[in-house]
């Protein structure tokens, strides 16, 4: 052997942090990462391309966390982020803290800088206590300092994200740990592969009878889904569950499409009735939070009318804002199996008063909205261009729609019918502005499906630069600006009559498609419906990153969309 030989052989039975991360991720089919390159963790990125996983690289580090999060939802396994330190961190913070708030499974892996001059604040490059900042934001935070313990890191990571009620983890690596050496060997039998991360919580016998025994006695029964039933991917279960118990069901905005928006059952479009008048509430996967009024107020009728099921992962959900008659603690897919066991097969049917008393209302409204959605008016309104996406959602079903903004969100919510589990991904329990391009990245490189992300015009300015990635990536993604030149409305004046434009408004006339065309992508122009219609169909068909500045009315929209109640009121005029 000469000497050369021996030297490639003593590095070839060698590895390091960078690679034992990578391994450690690829064994648990963790394949995809969506980071911002930089110190220390640039080699990281691009040592994960070279073994073969996608790396999907950002323009901000924000996005690419919003991504990771839609992914864990989309995929039940945790998106990945991978971010520098300290700046770089915070900003995939936000997103983790977004993921851990929806009971989405991510990890945010941030590169840090060193311990010994951290501790002793001494002014490390980006010096930041990561792990301590992270804790109190996510479901759990870990750090690894020994090469040797990486794979125990990652399946720790993995095991915190995604049992139980998933959330987001953070995974603290210091610089120092990607280039620690190893015998690789050692560092091969080092990882984890993690058997049944997600194992299954059965109800107990007991939860399931005292539910059926409230089921039963309902005269007015009400279905709430929610997102963590989306998320549950037992799609068969709930469809089963819902049409055998006949009941009437509403989604929550995320949850749209885990039966088809025109089912039978659907009692969308009369969601005021039935929230008000259901004598039986029945939760799957969505809580009763800000979303839903905390269960109270007028919405939900006369107080202590309701009796209320709960099935969720999390036993402290339980009687969080209302009580809860029959709580039911379990994974969706084991509780709903259980219940149709226990059902048998002569399950009444619910009282057809309630049942047609609801089918009225959901007609009346349907019809009294449908000339408002074919108008053709120039500029638009909300009604004539969400009319026209609506149209094309139902012809191309497997769409993905992404959904932010005020107005642009409430409208397209309860306008446009979804008929695909997931198919709808759009601000969640926050209501959070920024989640646009990373969620629509993410949904078309998990999904490879056409994504349509119908934004506000302020909504998108939050993440707008990650056309680039879009484009870059060629992915199928079609952004549609809602262009009403403003926030809720484009119409605000300086009340002072100074030059300073008013807060809320935005440039006149701006031309959002021409910021796609700086990286080679289709911009369209779309004044009309027709227009719009005609760009987004040729936007599906050709695959190709598209940005549609759809021009609204800035006389359209009303402040805060329909959460203006939320707004605080100043009771004092001032006065000059
Ligand atoms: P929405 O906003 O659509 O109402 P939420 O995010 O408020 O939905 O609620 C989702 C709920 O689903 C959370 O309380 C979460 O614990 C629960 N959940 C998530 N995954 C599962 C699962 N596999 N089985 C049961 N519950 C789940
Ligand atoms: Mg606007």
């Amino acid at each position: 052997m000469t000497d050369s030989n021996q030297d490639t052989d003593a590095t070839q039975n060698l590895t390091d942090g960078f690679h034992l991360v990578i391994d450690a991720l690829k064994l648990n089919d963790l394949n995809t990462m969506y980071t911002v390159p930089g110190i220390p963790i640039t080699d990281l990125g691009r040592m994960a391309q070279a073994e073969g996983m996608r790396v999907i690289s950002f323009r901000h580090e924000q996005h690419a966390g919003y991504a990771a999060a839609i992914a864990g939802y989309l995929t039940k396994k945790p998106g990945v982020c991978v971010t520098v330190s300290a700046p770089g961190f915070l900003n995939g913070l936000t997103a983790l803290a977004h993921a851990t708030t929806n009971c989405w499974p991510m990890i945010l892996i941030s590169g840090s800088s060193e311990r010994e001059i951290v501790d002793l604040q001494q002014g490390d490059y980006e010096e930041m206590d990561q792990l301590a900042v992270a804790k109190t934001l996510c479901k759990a935070a870990f750090r690894v300092l020994n090469a040797e313990d990486i794979g125990v890191g990652i399946a720790r990571a993995y095991r915190a994200a995604v049992s139980g009620r998933p959330g987001g983890v953070y995974l603290d690596l210091p610089a120092k740990l990607f280039a620690q050496v190893m015998d690789a060997e050692e560092g091969a039998k080092s990882l984890i592969k993690v058997v049944d991360p997600s194992p299954a919580h059965i109800p107990a016998p007991a939860a399931i009878d005292r539910a059926l025994d409230v089921l039963k006695c309902a005269k007015k029964p009400l279905i709430i889904l929610g997102k963590g039933a989306a998320y549950a991917q037992a799609d068969d279960a709930v469809r089963s569950f819902v049409e055998k118990s006949g009941s009437p069901y509403i989604a929550m905005s995320m949850a749209k499409g885990l039966l088809p928006d025109d089912h039978p059952q659907y009692a969308g479009a009369a969601r005021s009735l039935v929230l008000k008048e259901a004598d039986t509430v029945m939760l799957i996967g969505a809580r009763l939070n800000w979303l839903l009024g905390h269960g109270k107020g007028k919405q939900w009728g006369e107080p202590g009318s309701k009796k209320f099921i709960h099935i969720d992962i999390d036993p402290r959900e339980m009687d969080s804002n209302q009580p809860i008659a029959a709580p039911l603690v379990g994974d969706i897919e084991s509780c709903l199996g259980a219940l149709l066991d226990g059902m048998g097969d002569s399950w009444p049917t619910p009282p057809a008063e309630w049942m047609a008393a609801i089918r009225e209302k959901v007609e009346t409204n349907v019809a009294r909205m449908a000339p408002r959605l074919q108008n053709n008016n120039v500029p638009m309104d909300f009604h004539g261009a969400l009319g026209a996406l609506k149209a094309i959602i139902k012809e191309n079903p497997e769409t993905i729609l992404v959904n932010e903004g005020a107005n642009t969100l409430d409208f397209a919510r309860s306008i446009i019918d979804m008929y695909k589990p997931r198919k709808r991904l759009d601000v969640g329990t926050w209501g959070v502005m920024g989640i646009g391009m990373g969620s629509a990245i993410a949904a078309a490189v998990e999904t490879g499906n056409p994504v349509i992300a119908v934004e506000g015009d302020s909504a998108f300015g939050f993440s707008g630069m990650e056309i680039e990635t879009i484009c870059r990536y060629q992915l199928p993604v079609c952004v549609v600006v809602f262009n009403n030149s403003g926030i809720y409305r484009g119409t605000d004046a300086n009340p002072t009559g100074g030059a300073d434009p008013a807060p809320t408004v935005f440039t006149k006339d701006a031309r959002y498609d021409w910021m796609i065309k700086a990286f080679h992508g289709v911009g369209v122009n779309a004044t009309s419906p027709d227009e719009l219609s005609q760009a987004v169909k040729e936007a599906i068909a050709s695959g190709k990153p598209t940005l549609i500045n759809a021009v609204i009315n800035p006389e359209a929209g009303t402040e805060s969309g329909r959460i203006g109640n939320l707004n605080p009121q100043s009771v004092v005029s001032k006065k000059k």
